[in-house]
């Protein structure tokens, strides 16, 4: 059964990659926004067999790569006071702040836990009532609405010493970012399918037009992938610039209706830094004044926070597609996953990293253009 599929899905991918090399005729950008795709891209290979007039960008979709330096330094600030329990994915912890990360400040005696969902730290909060429990509320659209719903259920028992560090952001200011940026070179998106999930995708249509782009959203498998890569190109070669929908399994246009009822009752749009990057307008998303006493800005006034970048990290031209993590000088050499000295080679999501593992050292355009002929 095992083989039956996997032979079904090979080749499938063998008509896709030759319709794709049928249909290209010159060169094109496309970036997947989703850090969850950059890996799949990596794993599978996918980049090496398109033809090699199709250049794959790696976008900002990974929150923890975009969790800005001055956010990490603060939540560093309240992990280390007394009367606080600092929870967190996992991923958090290694993310480098200034001059430390919460894995060390773990070390040094800070009380930081590791939770998988934030209801699991409104229980902690349930059970050390003498104790301040914070929660370190990063993500993009698909992780606001377990977010919330932590603080919905905190208010609901009357948990008072619960909150959450927000470090929510949206994909549409991003793209709106990338796009007008003056060096921008991405030409279509393949927009992040679980995202779309719950937001649908009624969104991107003033994307696409106002800036001319091909918008597909497409799903994290091989197969989903290609299917997308082809549909974007499709319309790249015929001058066409539409919203489509490559995941139809699992995306409807207007997407999940509660979810985004659940969001818009709590959080309201706000300026946001995004690491590397800088502002992006209305892309990050703030808890509303009824919910303010959940906020651990407004609980916790930590101030004198003052941020350090590393030097030679270029993360931030990573995110905007300008540059690959194998043009950083400090690739593999300085920096690696046991010493990252930018997010985006902590995160299992962030593309330093998934270049490090999938060893994608130098871009070997011969190499590429001999594999994808031969596949
Ligand atoms: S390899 Fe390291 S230093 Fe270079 S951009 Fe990636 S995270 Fe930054």
């Amino acid at each position: 059964m095992r083989y039956t599929s996997e032979f079904r899905d090979k080749t499938l991918i063998q008509g896709i990659l030759k319709e794709i090399r049928r249909t290209v005729s010159q060169r094109w950008v496309i970036m997947e926004i989703c850090g969850g795709q950059t890996h799949a891209i990596l794993r599978y290979g996918l980049d090496q067999l398109l033809p090699p007039e199709v250049e794959l960008v790696h976008g900002p979709g990974c929150p923890v790569c975009v969790t800005p330096l001055e956010l990490v330094d603060k939540a560093i600030s309240i992990a280390t006071l007394p009367e606080v329990i600092f929870t967190s994915y996992g991923d958090m912890l290694r993310v480098p702040g200034s001059s430390q990360d919460l894995f060390s400040a773990r070390g040094a005696g800070a009380q930081v836990k590791v939770v998988y969902s934030p209801l699991d730290a409104v229980e902690i909060a349930k059970n050390n009532p003498d104790k301040q429990v914070v929660f370190f509320a990063i993500g993009f659209e698909t992780t606001a609405p377990a977010n919330v719903s932590s603080v919905l259920q905190a208010k609901a028992l009357g948990i008072k010493n619960y909150s959450i560090l927000s470090s929510m952001v949206r994909v549409p200011p991003a793209m709106h970012a990338i796009l007008g940026a003056p060096h921008n070179r991405v030409q279509g998106f393949l927009a992040a399918g679980h995202v779309c999930t719950v937001m649908g995708y009624w969104e991107y249509p003033p994307i696409a037009e106002q800036y001319h782009v091909p918008i597909t959203v497409t799903g994290f498998e091989p197969l989903d992938l290609l299917q997308g890569i082809y549909m974007t190109l499709q319309q790249l070669e015929a001058g066409q610039y539409q919203t489509q929908n490559a995941y139809t399994r699992a995306v409807t246009y207007e997407g999940n209706r509660s979810a985004q009822a659940l969001i818009t009752q709590t959080l309201e749009p706000c300026d946001r830094q995004w690491r590397g990057i800088g502002l992006i307008p209305m892309s990050g998303w703030k808890l509303r004044e009824e919910y303010r006493d959940f906020d651990a800005e407004h609980r916790f006034r930590v101030s004198h926070i003052q941020t350090k970048e590393s030097e030679v990290c270029i993360s931030g031209l990573i995110l905007q597609g300008i540059k690959k993590p194998n043009q950083c000088p400090a690739f593999r050499t300085l920096c690696t996953p046991e010493n990252p000295l930018g997010a985006t080679m902590v995160s299992s999501e962030g593309a330093c990293s998934a270049y490090f593992r999938y060893s994608r050292d130098q871009e070997d355009i011969q190499d590429h253009a001999t594999r994808s002929e031969r596949f």
